[in-house]
């Protein structure tokens, strides 16, 4: 039998026979061993707490037991048919997601494999359904890895090919960073009315829809203001376009009391898409539509691994696990208590510039001086090695790599928090500490 690799074999391994463009936090990169609930273990034997959740992914904790019964049982009966043959799995899941949609009206699901697959069948079913082609996304965004899905994205440092076509970007609700210069509420929401000047003058006026994040993920959790979604939405409408509502990260009950992001802006999208959380590490994208837009998709499609059985019993054990258990009044409670806490971080550490985020998706964005708003990128890499060290996981992101993000499972208790702020206010004086000693 080949013996297992050690720590030092992984990480040689990683370097010489994979591509070296994947993203790493860390100076040194951490091989995980295993994770349980809230908890990771690194090759070493050392406990993290997890507030990150494998990128906004661990929605019911690690390995959470309840669902991975069901997965081991699914397993050992029916792992693969592929969407050529229907099963109880996948319809099943399909009918509890129609249960849960906004206002009850995107009842028809197509299974994939991530969060670009869905964003990609959703651009296409919203240029079958208004037989127009071009999208309006945000700047900021982030929607996959796929040609098209990079194209979508409004970041430049995740565009690595050439760009398609009929998409352009209009502002994204940045408000900590207000593209106009303006403060909220007596800006009236410009970066959303400006969706008109857009529209009339970067496209023909026919538009095919709209997607945005109702919380931009990748971007640092950018947090609109409660107006802005149905502002751009009326918009939209008028020149021919449907709304996507990208889920990817915000889906499931994590912004709190809710099951979708979008439902906190009082939308109702057409199309809606989702992956990370859905699964809890299982492997699964889903884009679910009115029947209407779903309908007008005419024609053949298939995904092999779409609709398996093994991901779809595991996202509707998430799901049920998630009702149980009452996650979503949990996110809204704890995250609460978590956003408390954050606020009195800010408080004590200058580094803090804004504290923003909705439930269990909460962020800071760190800052130079809170005058000029300077991004402390350096400070922010600094801040990930120092949480590292504590034993603490967070997350990172926002287009300048100042926004430290936090998205622990949604079934922690207040008692993790509070470990998470000691931790948290720790690496954050390691982090003075350092600057400190480096402007003597
Ligand atoms: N949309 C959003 C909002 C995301 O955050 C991501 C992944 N970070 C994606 C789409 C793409 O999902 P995947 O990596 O599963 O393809």
């Amino acid at each position: 039998m080949t013996p297992p690799m050690t720590k030092d074999e992984i990480i040689l391994a990683n370097k010489e026979f994979l591509f070296p463009a994947v993203f790493h936090f860390y100076k040194e990169p951490m091989v995980v061993a295993r994770a349980k609930d809230q908890y990771v273990w690194d090759a070493d034997g050392n406990q993290y707490l997890d507030f990150f959740g494998g990128i906004v992914t661990v929605s019911v904790g690690h390995c959470n037991s309840q669902v991975n019964a069901k997965v081991h049982q699914q397993i050992d009966t029916l792992q693969h048919v592929s969407t050529v043959f229907p099963n109880e799995p996948q319809a099943a899941l399909a009918k509890k997601i129609a249960s849960l949609t906004p206002g009850g009206q995107l009842t028809k699901s197509f299974f994939t494999n991530s969060g670009t697959e869905a964003n990609e069948t959703a651009i296409m079913t919203a240029r079958c359904y208004t037989g127009n082609t071009e999208i309006v996304a945000l700047r900021h965004s982030y929607h996959g890895r796929s040609a098209m899905a990079m194209t979508l994205t409004g970041q430049g440092a995740w565009r690595l090919g050439p760009a398609q076509a009929g998409i352009v970007h209009a502002h994204n609700a940045y408000c900590y960073r207000c593209p106009f210069g303006l403060t909220y509420p007596s800006c009236e929401v410009k970066c959303a009315q400006d969706l008109e000047e857009l529209v009339r003058t970067t496209t023909s006026g026919r538009l095919a829809g709209f997607i945005g994040e109702p919380i931009q993920g990748v971007g640092g959790f950018v947090t609109p203001p409660k107006e802005y979604f149905k502002i751009i939405e009326g918009i939209v409408r008028n020149y021919g376009g449907i709304f996507i509502s990208d889920e990817v990260q915000t889906g499931w009950g994590r912004t709190g009391g809710k099951w979708f992001g979008i439902e906190q802006y009082g939308v109702i999208p057409d199309i809606l898409t989702s992956a990370k959380g859905l699964g809890n590490g299982a492997p699964i994208g889903v884009t679910v539509a009115k029947p209407e837009v779903a309908d007008s998709v005419k024609g053949l499609t298939i995904s092999t691994f779409g609709g398996n059985p093994v991901a779809t019993t595991a996202a509707k054990a998430v799901i049920d696990f998630i009702e149980e258990k009452n996650l979503m009044a949990n996110c809204a409670e704890v995250g609460g208590y978590l956003r408390a806490g954050l606020e009195d971080l800010k408080e004590k550490h200058e580094l803090i510039g804004d504290v923003r985020g909705m439930g269990l998706m909460q962020a800071i964005e760190l800052v130079e001086d809170r005058k000029s708003k300077t991004p402390a990128t350096a400070a922010t890499a600094q801040l990930m090695e120092a949480a590292r060290e504590n034993r603490l996981l967070i997350g990172k992101g926002g287009m300048f790599g100042n926004v430290i993000r936090l998205s622990p499972p949604m079934n922690i208790a207040r008692t993790d928090v509070d470990q998470f702020l000691t931790l948290l206010d720790k690496s954050l004086a390691a982090c003075a500490a350092v600057a400190a000693g480096s402007s003597r």
